[in-house]
């Protein structure tokens, strides 16, 4: 890490220290600063952006429509700021944080290059003591972790993958530079988002690719493309009304260029009631419109197996129709969840790609990677008593996902009330009131905490939810003449339970998901977002502010 351009903060008062500086802590520190609170945010990386500063791998973009995946607090911002594509680039997304930080002036209160190690509150004092790996040591009475809910790349555990002698890359983790791939034989392992998105742009590089394929995700088409000024010119003139449509969650949220406001929601009720005909139109003409919306062929696709299946068979079959060689298409079709219990994957010529001669799918199910070796990846074998292939490779990416939700959270000293250690608490799983704030921890709050429906939505809507909300606390606090908010434990218990039982009325935990934590060895299996949608859960959340803040004990 380079040498930080400011000197470490020295037992420094701020009336707020916010973790992180991607659009949760950029937009959090804009609100502090303007209700005329003192802030710092410290950030890991160089520069603000969060998750599209450190994701840069080739190909990687948003899912939500970028005209919905904005921020939506400053008519101004909305104004100056034209998108170029319907799902924006990274790098034009980063420079849309880099633009929105430099706008609000933000930068001044950032200090970059300076990961959190510890958060101690004082009981004493009233104040959560902050420490960085930079030496510096700050307070304040408030703390807020907008450490991201994708933060923490997670590197697999494969025997044998530091003796790999070529280039290998984290797709999480991509040199800023960019890497040239020309003339390369290249392996990507995992067949998640990220990887889907790389793999059709490293194929076009790449004189050979190797995709190590261990669970096939269902993807959907996103069909991309430039956004016509004077489209957009219209889209904005009308976005005081999108924007409310998005926070309702209708479409989940991710966006409207395709879809007039009156078919938001599921296209019908229960795929069941329609023939085979009638549904495959559904499914025909969102799957032509792209995207996530996909998903809201009928509402009973995330409760009911039958009409699952029905959803999942015609992605099943847009595959088969595509992929050329049989068996790559028949490997390429996930079995093993239901259609929606992971997070859909949104491509441009994902399929298509496994048609070019210089593309290959190793179906791990099949010959699971035995080792990686200096040159390349060894393959066990398919049937007792054959060789062994070994695959031959320049370069490595690993695509191989993250820590999620509790990653970041879980890996600083985070203790509060009698020193109890939040990983203590969350040993069986996060457990959090409105995935906001946590019981025995005062005046801390958690933007898009597990319990709150974060990555099951346009993570900016629910972003700047919890921000609005957190402002409102605040000034509670002031009118109350309160020092310490906090979770009452028995409004968690009874938000984890809900939670749980919302989860457990969908097909959701049937999924080895991330959103389950089956990714992590060890993690506890608990299904971490609220399923319930972004409207229903504003709704409560403003219910339990008209109930004067029920569940929040506020003190002085
Ligand atoms: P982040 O952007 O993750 O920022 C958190 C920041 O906190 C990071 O910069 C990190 O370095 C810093 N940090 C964490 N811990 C510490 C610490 N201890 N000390 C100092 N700094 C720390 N969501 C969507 O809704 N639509 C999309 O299309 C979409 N696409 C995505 C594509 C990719 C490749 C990934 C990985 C995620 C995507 N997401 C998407 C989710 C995305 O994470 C959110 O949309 C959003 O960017 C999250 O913003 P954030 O500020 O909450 O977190
Ligand atoms: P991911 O969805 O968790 O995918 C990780 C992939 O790596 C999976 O295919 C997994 O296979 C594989 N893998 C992990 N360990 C492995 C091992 N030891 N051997 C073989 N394969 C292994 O991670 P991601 O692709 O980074 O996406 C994470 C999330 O970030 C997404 O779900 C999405 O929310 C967000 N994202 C969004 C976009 C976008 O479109 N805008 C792009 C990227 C990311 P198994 O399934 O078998 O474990």
């Amino acid at each position: 890490m380079s040498t930080p351009e400011h000197a470490p903060d020295q037992n420094a008062q701020f009336d707020a220290i916010v973790v992180g500086a991607g659009f949760a802590g950029l937009y959090m520190l804009h609100r502090l600063r303007r209700s005329g609170r003192t802030a710092r945010v410290y950030e890991a990386a160089s520069d603000v952006g969060g998750t599209w500063y450190w994701n840069r791998y080739p190909g990687a973009r948003c899912d939500a429509e970028s005209l919905a995946y904005s921020y939506s607090f400053s008519p101004e911002l909305e104004k100056e700021w034209s998108w170029s594509e319907r799902y924006a680039t990274q790098p034009e997304i980063l420079k849309y944080a880099q633009h929105v930080a430099d706008r609000f002036d933000l930068k001044r209160d950032i200090r970059f290059e300076r990961q959190v190690e510890a958060a101690h509150y004082d009981e004493a004092d009233r104040k959560w003591k902050v420490s960085t790996d930079e030496g510096d040591t700050a307070s304040a009475p408030i703390l807020i972790m907008a450490t991201g809910c994708l933060s923490v790349p997670l590197v697999p555990d494969i025997p044998g993958l530091d003796d790999f002698a070529g280039r290998r890359f984290q797709a999480s983790l991509w040199p800023h530079e960019g890497v040239d791939f020309s003339g390369e034989r290249v392996g990507v392992i995992g067949t998640g988002s990220s990887a889907i998105q790389a793999i059709p742009q490293l194929a076009e590089q790449a004189a050979h690719l190797t995709v190590f394929q261990r669970t096939p995700n269902f993807s959907v088409p996103a069909h991309n493309c430039p956004l016509d000024p004077e489209f957009q010119a219209g889209f904005k003139a009308n976005y005081p009304e999108h924007r409310r449509l998005h926070r309702l969650g209708l479409g989940s949220g991710f966006g409207d260029l395709q879809v007039e406001p009156r078919e938001f929601g599921p296209a019908v009720e229960s795929a069941l009631s329609l023939s085979d005909e009638e549904f495959d139109a559904v499914c025909e003409g969102l799957w032509q419109k792209g995207g996530a919306i996909f998903l809201t062929a009928s509402a009973d696709i995330v409760v009911d197996e039958r009409a699952n299946a029905r959803l999942a068979d015609f992605v099943h079959r847009k595959i088969r129709a595509t992929v050329r060689d049989p068996e790559t298409a028949d490997a390429l079709c996930p079995t093993s969840h239901p259609i929606g219990t992971k997070r859909i994957c949104v491509d441009t010529d994902y399929y298509a790609t496994f048609n070019r001669d210089n593309v290959r799918l190793v179906n791990l199910r099949r010959t699971p990677i035995e080792r990686i070796v200096a040159t390349g990846v060894d393959l066990s074998p398919e049937n007792p008593g054959d060789e062994g292939e070994h695959i031959g490779l320049d370069s490595l990416v690993l695509a191989t996902g993250f820590d999620a939700m509790t990653g970041a959270l879980n890996r600083i000293d985070i203790r509060g009330a009698g020193a109890a250690r939040l990983t203590d608490r969350w040993a069986e799983g996060p457990r959090t009131y409105l995935g906001l704030m946590i019981a025995g921890f005062p005046n801390l709050f958690t933007i898009t905490g597990p319990g709150s429906p974060s990555v099951l939505s346009n993570m900016l809507v629910s972003i700047e939810q919890h921000v609005d909300m957190i402002m409102d606390c605040l000034g509670e606090m002031e009118t109350r003449g309160a020092t310490i908010v906090e979770a009452t434990p028995d409004a968690q218990e009874g938000w984890v339970a809900h939670v749980n039982e919302v989860a457990n009325a969908t097909l959701m935990p049937k999924a080895g998901s991330w959103y389950m934590g089956a990714n992590v060895p060890g993690k506890p299996r608990v299904f971490m977002p609220y399923g319930a949608g972004v409207g229903v859960y504003r709704e409560v959340c403003e219910g339990v502010v008209e109930d004067g803040w029920r569940g929040f004990s506020f003190s002085s």
